[in-house]
This record gives C-alpha cells, structure tokens and sequence, in this order.
C-alpha cells in the first residue's frame, strides 16, 4: 500500500472512532433503518449523530465531487473507506436509492443544472426515490412499457400505470421509463423522467402480501406532469440510461445480500458448536462450507470487477447479481437446516413475536426476481459473456 493510503487508513479510523457512536457499530435491525426522505426519520439520537458525520464529511457518498455533497475521494480511498466501515461494523448512515442507482445515472448523463438540482439533495438524503420501471405488461420484457409522456409547453403529461413499485407510498419522487414514441421499435421509443410524487392525479395503492406487509404499490397516472427539463438524455434515449440504472441496482444488491441481517446467524451457531459426526450433520457441515467458499468467491470477484470497471466494462459484472442472490437464497436455507425442527416456525410460541430467521428466508425468494429474475440474468449472461444466441 502506497504511502498516502496508509495514511489515509490511519485518518479513516481515527475519524470513525471519533464521530462513530458505539451503538452505531452494532448489526441493525430493519426497524432501525434510516431512509433518505423529506421527512426523514431517525430511530435514536445516536442515528442522527452518525448521519449528520456522515452527510458532512460527503462520505454518504464518498466518490461524488465536493461540490455535489460527495466525499471526492479517489476509488482505492473509497475502497479504503468502505472496508474500513465494515471492520467497525459501521451501520449505513442511510438508505437510499438515490445514492445507490438514481445518482451515478445523473453523474452520467444529467446536464449540469439536473446534477446542481439534485445530487447534493441526493447525498444529504433529503429525497425518498421510487422506481418506476415495470408494468402490468412489462417486467422480464421492460421494453414493452405503455405508460405514456406527450410533450405539451415545457411539460410531459403521464397516463398510464406502474406495478410492483417498492415504498411508493413513502415516496417523494419516481425515476420512471414512459414511452414517448409508440412508432418505432420498442427501445427506441422510450424516456427517462424525474417525477414528482406530490401532485394530484397520482393514485397509489399498496398491494397486500400473503404476510401481511405491503412493501410493493401499483401506481397510477392519470394527467400527470413531469417538466421537460427533468428529462434524463435526449427524449427517446432513455433505454440506455435503465439499462445502466439497471446495472448499478444488480450491483447493489450483489453487494446488499452478503452483508447478515440478523445478529447470530443459526448456521454459524451450529457450524461452531461441534455438532457431532451423524451423516445429517457432516452434510449439513459440508455444504455451510461450500456455502462459506462461494460467498468468499463472490467477495473477491465483486472487488475485481469494481477495480476493472474503473477502466470501463466488465463483463464479469453481469454475473455478480445472479450468483449473489442464489447464494443469498441458498444461505437463508442452511440457516433454517440448521435451526432443525422448529428452523420454518414462522412466529415464537412463547412471545409471539415474528421470527427474523423465517421471514429473512421467506423474503429471500424475492432475491432472484428483484431486480431482474435469475432466468433472465442467465439469458444475459449467455448472450453477453458467452456469445450464445438468444
Ligand atoms: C421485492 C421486489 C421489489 C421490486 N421493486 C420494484 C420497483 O421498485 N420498481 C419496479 O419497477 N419494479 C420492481 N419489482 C419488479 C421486478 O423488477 C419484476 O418482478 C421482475 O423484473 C420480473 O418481472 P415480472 O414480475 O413481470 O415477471 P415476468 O417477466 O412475467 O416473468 C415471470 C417468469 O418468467 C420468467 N421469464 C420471463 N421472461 C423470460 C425469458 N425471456 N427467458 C426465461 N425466463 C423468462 C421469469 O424469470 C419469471 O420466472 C420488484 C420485484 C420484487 C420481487
């Protein structure tokens, strides 16, 4: 390591120790999230304290330029930074998509004024962002989308409908894929717009899962506006700027899946506990270790692709969302096996409180469509990597 990272390493631990509250540097349950919004919420003081630091320092999103919000830092100190946080067992200071797929899409292809209007926004979490990609009839096949924009003096005006939209009743805008030319072959008709969410004649109701959450929402438009100048890229353009976003969501959750999401995990609990030489545990102990190598192998491809794509493409990186989820699948089921008879008991019997381990294993399954399902994930990888024809 040169000398300045070295350097750099020692001022990043000083500076956790002295702006990381202690409790910051505990696992962090869902119910303590903090999530970028205009009316943000902080679960505890020390929540605040750490966001603040965080926010002011730029390294909510350390990579930005200063002047908007970022950290400037270069990519082996934003590697530095990050792999320090995690040594601490840091929390992220906030969710946000903003950060994670809406702002390197603006730093991208934004002008000037969309980048000034939102990035420094973006990176103080003062915006909860939606997305609204799929369709009724467009998921897998996102082209196909038929919400449409007409331009009409300086402003599109939206009809149409967006299904599956995560927190859109939380949200304060939508990046969302309208079709502004119904003439031409099916990507080359489509947009890309900033939509905000507090107007009228935006209905959005929340679809009701089996267990009882509504995490998604279908979304419906009906003369609604969005301003020519919160178009991203040129109108009919915008296939390009989904298909990138769509790439930095695959790589967020590659990333997002390898991280717990409870404190113990059961198959570390019965990994470590010498659980005897009957076949089910030597079986059960071989494949946690499989598991265990194929996570480490996913670690440093994900750290080798994000070195090469500093120099451009990396082809490796169409692999990461597929491989990553199916290991996060595959580890919610050892965590279960290794739970034995009561691993799939859905609420305790005692305090009836909702078990972590099931619901974590349950919402697992969304890994795979999320995002993308793992079908097409393979299809692209088959297309692109290997050269095979669709
Ligand atoms: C937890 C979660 C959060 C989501 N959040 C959002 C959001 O915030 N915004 C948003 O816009 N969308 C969101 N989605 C939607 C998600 O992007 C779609 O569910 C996904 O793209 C699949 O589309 P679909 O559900 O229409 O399934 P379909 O496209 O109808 O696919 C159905 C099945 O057919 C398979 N299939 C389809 N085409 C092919 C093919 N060519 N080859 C092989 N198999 C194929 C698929 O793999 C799948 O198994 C979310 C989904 C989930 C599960």
């Amino acid at each position: 390591m040169s000398q300045h990272l070295t350097k750099f390493t020692k001022e990043v631990d000083s500076w956790i120790e002295s702006h990381c509250p202690h409790s910051m540097r505990t696992p962090m349950p869902v119910s303590e999230q903090v999530w970028a919004s205009s009316n943000i919420y902080f679960p505890s003081k020390d929540a605040k304290v750490w966001f603040d630091a965080m926010v002011s320092k730029g390294w909510c999103t350390p990579e930005w330029p200063k002047e908007f919000g970022g950290g400037g830092l270069t990519f082996d100190e934003s590697k530095i930074l990050k792999q320090r946080l995690k040594f601490y067992g840091c929390r992220p200071a906030q969710i946000n998509f903003g950060i994670s797929m809406l702002g390197p899409v603006l730093l991208e292809f934004g002008t000037d004024e969309q980048k000034h209007e939102f990035l420094p926004q973006i990176s103080r979490g003062e915006i909860w962002w939606c997305q609204g990609f799929s369709e009724p009839g467009a998921g897998s096949d996102l082209a196909n989308i038929s919400t449409t924009a007409t331009l009409k003096g300086g402003q599109y005006m939206i009809e149409g409908s967006k299904i599956w939209t995560s927190e859109a009743n939380k949200a304060d805008w939508m990046y969302c894929l309208v079709r502004t030319n119904k003439t031409v072959k099916k990507q080359a008709g489509i947009s890309f717009v900033l939509l905000d969410l507090n107007q009228p004649n935006i209905d959005i109701k929340p679809i009701q899962l089996l267990s009882g959450q509504s995490p998604f929402c279908q979304v419906f438009f009906d003369n609604v506006y969005a301003c020519e100048t919160h178009r991203i890229a040129p109108e009919n353009d915008g296939w390009k700027v989904a298909k990138r976003l769509l790439q930095f969501e695959r790589t967020m959750m590659a990333d997002m899946e390898s991280e717990g999401a409870i404190d113990v995990e059961p198959l570390k609990v019965f990994r470590d506990s010498k659980p005897g030489s009957s076949p089910g545990s030597k079986k059960l102990l071989a494949k946690i270790a499989t598991h265990e190598m194929r996570n480490h192998m996913i670690e440093i491809t994900m750290s080798r692709t994000a070195a090469e794509s500093q120099n451009g493409f990396s082809p490796t990186g169409l692999t990461l969302k597929y491989l990553s989820t199916e290991e996060t699948q595959n580890r919610w089921e050892l965590n279960v096996s290794s739970l034995g008879m009561g691993g799939l008991e859905i609420v305790d019997r005692s305090s009836g409180v909702r078990k972590e381990v099931s619901k974590s294993f349950f919402y697992s399954k969304a890994y795979t469509i999320a995002g993308g399902s793992s079908e097409v994930q393979l299809n692209i990888i088959s297309k692109n990597i290997l050269g095979l024809t669709s």
